[in-house]
């Protein structure tokens, strides 16, 4: 078994900021596997806790390591694990879940009450290695990039919110276009939609979006709009709205 120190990103105290520093490398239970970190990626979760916000405040607990979005190689497995071999190019599902309760025994693993999320409510990714439930993994295709890898969690996001919903031959609005927002139009575009309404406050991510996605329209609301939730009055006739 692996054992020793790692470099991690540590939320360290009740407050502002984070810290670098050397911890223990994590070991691992039966049903667990040790990843070597290859690849990580921000997610809003991530700027909530990093600035200690309110919601942040109420639902972490430091100091432990955070982060969730990765990409890795499998370098250790437990006694009872045979879904991944160490080498395995891997990503996780960030929800890890009870596996027992109702919600859990009817499939509805996303709504399990006892989830726990990886560096929200465990040790997380930030890292240089993370252990991690084996059933939690995603083996990744040998010549899918780093950087695609990592952020298959917020694309599952995009695709889940947008086929929640009837797509095919619709009018789509996609209000906000931060990361998942921008691959929700992309999903609703490959999932068939006739036409997508992009709307953000922010120029810079509607640019962004311009130049990636064809045959949408493009709307900036201003702060009073977005705010008031106006923005269902600004067209007649969508569909479906993913926010
Ligand atoms: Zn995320
Ligand atoms: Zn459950």
């Amino acid at each position: 078994m692996l054992r020793g120190k790692m470099k991690a990103i540590v939320k360290h105290h009740r407050g502002y900021g984070a810290q670098l520093q050397v911890v223990d490398i994590p070991d691992i239970r039966d049903d667990e596997v040790l990843i070597r970190v290859k690849m990580t990626s921000i997610c809003g979760t991530d700027i909530h806790i990093f600035t200690w916000d309110e919601w942040s405040q109420g639902r972490v607990s430091p100091p432990y390591v955070f982060g969730h979005e990765f990409a890795g190689e499998v370098i250790e497995i437990g006694a009872r694990v045979s879904n991944v071999s160490v080498g395995d190019y891997v990503s996780a599902e960030t929800h890890i879940v009870c596996g027992t309760c109702r919600q859990c025994l009817t499939g509805q693993f996303h709504i399990c009450k006892k989830t726990d999320i990886i560096g929200v409510d465990k040790q997380g990714c930030f890292a240089d290695y993370i252990a991690l439930p084996a059933k939690n993994l995603w083996k990744n295709p040998s010549n899918m990039p780093l950087d695609i890898a990592t952020i298959q969690e917020p694309m599952g996001n995009a695709v889940h919110s947008v086929l929640a919903g009837e797509v095919l031959g619709k009018t789509v609005a996609i209000i906000g276009c931060g990361p998942i927002g921008l691959m929700a139009i992309a999903v609703a575009k490959a999932a068939g939609a006739d036409k997508v309404i992009a709307l953000d406050i922010n120029d810079y991510r509607l640019q962004l979006a311009k130049r990636w996605v064809l045959r949408t329209s493009f709307i900036q609301l201003n702060r009073i709009q977005w705010k008031s939730r106006k923005a269902s009055q600004v067209r007649r006739g969508w569909m479906l709205f993913v926010k």
